[in-house]
């Protein structure tokens, strides 16, 4: 049920019931209102009824008085010695000049001496003696019964002569009470008129005359009637009457009454006319009730509901929804409290918009949204056949920079390149994004593709070159890598992935810019695969180590091996752990690896102990590893395990991997340097550490990198810092190792610079382990020889 049903539905049920309520108590006070006025013209009507008989009665009296007074019957009595016949005729002319129905003379015994209606009672006693009295009142009503007819009656002494101080005679007159006279009062009163005679004997009453039809003649006779004064209901056949009684005299057993009834019907025409009426009020009255009641709730929903509509256009993404401002109120509130969350949520969802869509570091758009864009100017290029080249930029040796320098050094770095990418776009902001890391893209509108190259080229010259960061200047150096619409793709993931794979191809040859060639997808699809591949290596043991021995050069003795991983892909043949160890720190599975070398190399070790060869073994350690603080627990346990002694284990980690955390770094170092594991600095000379950076680190060695090494043939700059690292690290106490030693012409140009211990091709290639055993074996043999020689 919805609000508006609720309300509309409250409003109706109250506005009917006060209807309903006022409706009832109205007719019933109407109704009983009615009965009383209608029991009031009964009595009314009774007294006009009373009145009426009783002037019928005087002017009976009257008529019988003048009769009295008159000759003519004297006459007849004297003249004609009491001739019964010429005194009817006498009694006869005046009852006809009275309009009296009956005419009695009776003498003072109470005998009939004449009878105008009927003969027979001549000579026999008057029926009613109780009516001959000596003086009767003009007024007293006399009602009789003579032959079932009812009879007002009247008795007045007769003097013969008039001045005879006796009467002679009774001269009695009657006026009948009949069902004429009964109408005739009817049409008068607007009551039926009924007398009835009643008995002791009888229980029913005789009607003597009435105004009513047969039936309800008959059924009066039995009905109950009225007692005293009271107006009551009466049942009869036709209905309800109203009835009320009135005495006519007193009769020997019993006496006469009549009956005055008023149809209810007609009583209360005026009830039900008003009733009627009243019923089209109430009628009227609920139309109007439920017409302002739909208003009302309508009234007190539309805003609410416009509030819903708006609610369920904003969850649409429609801000621009309308709400019922104007509405005053708790509802008005609502709204504007509304208005100001709809407000509030355009905002957020417009930042978060700008988060989805843009890097939060330049402030350039992202993969997303330069995916979109590109889209977009695909569209337009397929429009007008134009030309366009996708530009995936990535800074080299950015990684290490960052590791070395710190975060908040790359991020003005990248800030900077942000910056001369737009500077080299002009205008079009979408047309330069941030893909993720270091990547950046770029979007141009070419014609031919000597175009390409030529704006290519300038936005390489524009990004590179050196950036001054914090007193430090950083050589900037990007791989870019293009891709053409429509030469090389049509849909905008196809260009950036081939921009992509070109990239990689630059970095990996050192090129600079590289546009896309359909051959090189093979390289990128083994990187990408390379992964999973990696994953079951592990398992699966097709991993294996390799050895390259180091050589101490004042000695000669080579006791001492670099232990390097190596990776038989069942397609790709031997994979360089130059390639798939970034693989494995990007997807976390390093820890494995490292766990992985480390048990073989330490078993190793420990076997070769066994044969009487004592090997000291340095493994590589990843810049992650410095970070798991459990790693010189495990490698406690693991030369426990084996019973190898801590000296025999030299760990390896690169300048770069120790300084992008140098406390963290310096602790776990610190703690394996307590067990007796010497440190290793490797790559030595490629990251951006001075010496006395390292003098507060837990290091025992350091390995001169190979480039530097193998530069040293061909220049006497780098021969001079590697003379003068090697000089500093001595001073440090350090022991220096140097790497990719290639010839004999570097070799001894090493040991003139005093350097400690050579590793390279010159003396062996890394190799595997009974070509190893064999070889530390061969060398222990020539040790063992020339200390015999020597002695
Ligand atoms: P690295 O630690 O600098 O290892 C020396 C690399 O130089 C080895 O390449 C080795 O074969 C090569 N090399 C040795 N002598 C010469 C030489 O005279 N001339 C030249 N040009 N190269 C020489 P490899 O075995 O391909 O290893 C490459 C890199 O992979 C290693 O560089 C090391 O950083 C990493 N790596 C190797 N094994 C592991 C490992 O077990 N764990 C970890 N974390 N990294 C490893
Ligand atoms: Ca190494
Ligand atoms: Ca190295």
């Amino acid at each position: 049920m919805t609000l508006q049903q609720r309300v509309l539905a409250l409003f109706l049920t109250l506005l009917l019931l006060v209807l309903a309520i006022t409706m009832v108590t109205v007719s019933q006070a109407t109704y009983s209102h009615t009965m009383d006025r209608a029991k009031e013209q009964m009595v009314y009507a009774r007294r006009i009824f009373q009145d009426k008989l009783q002037t019928r009665q005087k002017a009976l009296d009257e008529s019988a008085r003048t009769l009295a007074s008159e000759e003519a019957l004297r006459q007849a009595i004297f003249a004609d010695a009491g001739d019964r016949e010429s005194i009817l005729v006498a009694l006869n002319n005046h009852r006809h000049r009275t309009s009296a129905d009956l005419s009695f003379l009776v003498d003072l015994d109470g005998t009939v001496i004449a009878d105008t209606a009927d003969a027979k009672r001549q000579g026999r006693p008057f029926p009613f003696p109780e009516l001959l009295n000596e003086e009767p009142t003009p007024t007293e009503m006399h009602v009789l019964a003579l032959d079932g007819r009812a009879y007002q009656m009247v008795a007045v002494p007769y003097y013969v002569p008039v001045s005879a101080p006796q009467p002679s005679f009774w001269l009695i007159l009657g006026k009948a009470l009949d069902d004429g006279t009964a109408r005739d009062l009817r049409d008068l009163m607007g009551v039926e008129v009924s007398v009835l005679a009643s008995s002791a004997a009888h229980p029913d009453a005789a009607v003597l005359a009435s105004s009513l039809g047969p039936l309800e003649r008959g059924a009066l006779a039995h009905a109950a009637r009225p007692r005293g004064d009271t107006v009551e209901l009466v049942e009869l056949v036709g209905g309800d009457y109203l009835a009320a009684t009135a005495p006519l005299s007193p009769g020997p057993d019993g006496g006469f009454v009549a009956v005055l009834l008023r149809p209810t019907a007609a009583a209360l025409l005026d009830f039900r006319k008003l009733s009627g009426r009243f019923l089209i009020i109430g009628l009227a009255a609920a139309l109007l009730a439920i017409v302002s009641a739909v208003l009302f709730s309508r009234g007190v929903t539309r805003p609410i509901r416009g509030l819903e509509e708006a609610a369920q256009r904003i969850a649409a993404g429609d801000y621009a929804a309308e709400l019922p401002l104007e509405a005053g109120g708790e509802v008005g509130r609502l709204a504007r409290e509304f208005a100001a969350m709809q407000r509030a949520v355009r905002e957020r969802e417009e930042a978060i918009q700008h988060l989805a869509f843009h890097d939060d570091l330049t402030g350039l758009p992202n993969r997303i949204h330069f995916q979109r864009a590109l889209a977009r100017h695909i569209e337009l290029a397929r429009e007008q056949h134009g030309r366009l080249a996708v530009l995936v930029l990535d800074l080299d040796r950015f990684k290490d920079i960052n590791d070395a320098l710190g975060h908040h050094v790359g991020d003005r770095l990248l800030m900077e390149v942000a910056g001369r990418l737009c500077r080299a776009a002009g205008d079009g902001p979408v047309d330069v994004a941030r893909l993720g890391g270091d990547e950046f893209a770029m979007l141009l509108p070419v014609r031919a593709l000597g175009e390409a190259r030529e704006a290519v080229d300038a936005v390489q010259s524009t990004v590179s070159g050196a950036v001054e960061i914090e007193d430090l200047r950083v050589d900037l150096q990007a791989s870019v890598g293009v891709s053409l619409y429509p030469d090389h793709g049509a849909d905008p993931a196809t260009l950036l992935k081939q921009a992509e794979v070109a990239m990689y191809v630059a970095k990996g040859r050192r090129l600079g810019a590289v546009f896309y060639e359909s051959s090189q997808d093979r390289h990128s699809i083994e990187r990408l695969s390379l992964v999973g591949d990696l994953r079951r290596a592990v398992e699966d043991d097709t991993l294996s180590l390799r050895f390259q021995p180091q050589m101490e050069l004042t000695t000669g003795r080579v006791d001492a091996v670099e232990v390097l991983l190596r990776w038989n892909h069942p397609r790709l043949g031997e994979v360089s752990p130059a390639e798939f160890i970034p693989i494995a720190e990007q997807t976390g599975l390093i820890r494995d690896l490292t766990a992985w070398v480390l048990r073989r190399a330490v078993e190793q070790v420990a076997a070769w102990h066994r044969q009487g060869l004592a090997v000291v073994v340095a493994v590589n350690l990843s810049a992650l590893d410095l970070h798991d603080p459990d790693l010189p627990g495990r490698i406690r346990e693991l030369l426990d395990r084996n019973c190898v002694a801590a000296e025999s284990l030299v760990l390896e980690v690169t300048e770069s991997g120790v300084m992008a955390e140098p406390e963290t770094a310096r602790r776990l170092l610190d703690e394996l340097n307590a067990m007796g594991v010497a440190i290793s600095i490797d790559d030595f000379g490629t990251g951006y550490s001075s010496l006395s950076q390292l003098k507060r680190l837990p290091v025992q060695e350091l390995k001169v990198d190979k480039s530097f090494v193998l530069e040293m043939e061909r220049s006497a700059d780098v021969r001079q810092i590697v003379r003068s690292t090697i000089e500093m690290a001595h001073s440090l106490g350090l022991r220096v190792v140097a790497e990719g030693v290639e010839s004999v012409e570097a070799l001894e140009s090493l040991r003139g610079m005093g350097c400690d211990i050579v590793q390279g091709y010159y003396l062996s290639e890394p190799i595997a382990v009974a070509e190893a055993t064999s070889w530390l074996r061969a060398a222990a043999d020539r040790r063992e020889a020339r200390t015999l020689d020597a002695t």
